[in-house]
């Protein structure tokens, strides 16, 4: 609306069209970014207080009449490829929270649906985790298996996991007993030896037999600050029962025990079937009987019921990571030049140079976002005080392959 002429100002600051970045307009008159984000603020701050405590206080329910199908949708808005994980995902997800939500009329007790992710690193699996979590609007928190020991060992007891939940959420305890718990590297506690009794193994099995009872469902009396218990420490009481855990680590080399399996399956009725299958598909054919030839106990194995593979990322998926997912590596550094006026751009050539990179430093999509940076760091350094005399900036391969070589980068390939 033009209700002064060509001459636009915020209605709220007065800060003229030229100065603002975004005038929007309204009924008799305009405001512009900055105010938006001041009365945005303000709003948060006015109603933030009382927000908080109202996700306890209902019934956990899954979003309205929502389906596994309409779970991996959501996935697939932020996750490239890997439509087996989330298909195994949006299942047992599915069932958790319908199980949450069931009264207990008869005598059959749905189990809960841990989940094992088996997959090399940067394919995805703390992303599913997390976008799952954020799709349900529950407490979530992502440990490391490695820091635990056994109870009375240098390094920190199971239970705090727990804490980092409790302390994602506030200490809103019935919050955090209907979250999920993403445990990472849970292949670096596997048994190191097959013979248990030799020395004492207080970072691998120990640890193991300490998270059973956990992943099951029990009371877990949980330090607030994590770490070790400690007797002056208040503890605060914790029900795992509805805790979803998911569990992800990359279980090198396990395509080893794989391979042996199907070998011993195969010998004597068909080897060409064999061959046919690919090293690096070998993965798809992961069960249970391989993590425990890799040294997870069978009882940790059993309350892991929901197992499913990532594949590694090939050139095609890596190019798609950089342009598709909602807040895509490209996306964002598009916005970043758009903020400055300049339309930011990547040929063909140079996203494939990208891919090529990441592949050969084998961080899988991790590596991307530090092959752009090396990319764009003297552009978005130079640029600022150029204001206006750019206006498109082209990331051809030569251009990319430049900073690439120039970066410390291809120190990664080395180590
Ligand atoms: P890991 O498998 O080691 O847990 P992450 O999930 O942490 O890997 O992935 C690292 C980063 O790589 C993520 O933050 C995400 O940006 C990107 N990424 C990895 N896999 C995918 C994928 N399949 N789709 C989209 N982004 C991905």
């Amino acid at each position: 609306m033009k209700a002064q002429g060509d001459n636009y100002k915020c209605s709220f600051c007065g800060r003229d069209k030229s100065d603002a970045l975004i005038l929007i307009a309204g009924l008799e008159g305009h405001i512009c970014e900055v105010c938006v984000e001041q009365a945005h603020e303000m709003i948060k701050d006015e109603l933030g207080g009382g927000k908080k405590k109202s996700k306890s206080t209902q019934a956990f329910n899954l979003p309205e009449n929502v389906t596994p199908i309409q779970i991996k949708n959501y996935l697939d808005h932020y996750i490239i490829g890997q439509s087996e994980a989330k298909r195994y995902l949006s299942v047992a997800v599915y069932n958790h929270y319908k199980r949450l939500n069931q009264k207990v009329v008869d005598d059959v007790e749905v189990e809960k649906s841990n989940i094992l992710f088996v997959g090399q690193t940067g394919t995805g699996k703390t992303l599913l985790a997390k976008t799952i979590a954020r799709f349900l609007d529950v407490p979530f928190a992502i440990v490391d298996a490695t820091v635990f020991t056994e109870a009375g060992y240098v390094g920190e007891d199971v239970e705090s996991m727990l804490s980092r939940l409790l302390q994602n959420c506030d200490f809103d305890v019935e919050a955090a007993e209907k979250g999920i718990v993403y445990i990472d590297e849970i292949d670096k506690i596997a048994r190191k030896s097959d013979n248990p009794s030799i020395t004492r193994d207080v970072s691998g099995e120990g640890v193991q037999q300490a998270m059973l009872k956990m992943l099951e469902g029990t009371e877990v009396n949980v330090p607030p600050q994590g770490g070790r218990k400690h007797p002056e420490q208040k503890m605060i009481k914790v029900n795992t029962k509805d805790i979803l855990f998911i569990c992800g680590g990359a279980f090198s080399k396990i395509e080893r025990h794989i391979a042996r399996r199907l070998n011993t399956q195969v010998i004597g009725f068909n080897n060409a079937d064999n061959e046919r299958i690919d090293q690096h598909e070998l993965l798809e054919y992961v069960n249970h009987s391989d993590l425990k030839a890799y040294g997870l106990i069978p009882e940790l194995i059993g309350r892991l019921p929901v197992l499913t593979y990532l594949k590694p990322l090939d050139k095609e998926t890596l190019i798609r990571i950089m342009q598709e997912p909602k807040n895509a590596l490209i996306k964002q550094y598009t916005k970043l030049f758009e903020l400055e006026g300049i339309k930011l751009k990547f040929t063909k050539n140079a996203l494939e140079y990208i891919a090529d990179k990441a592949l050969e430093f084998e961080l899988g999509a991790r590596g991307l976002r530090s092959i752009c940076e090396a990319i764009l760091t003297d552009a978005m350094f130079e640029l600022p005080s150029q204001k206006g005399e750019v206006t498109e900036f082209v990331v051809n391969h030569d251009y990319a392959e430049s900073k690439v070589s120039k970066s410390k980068l291809n120190k990664l390939k080395a180590a």
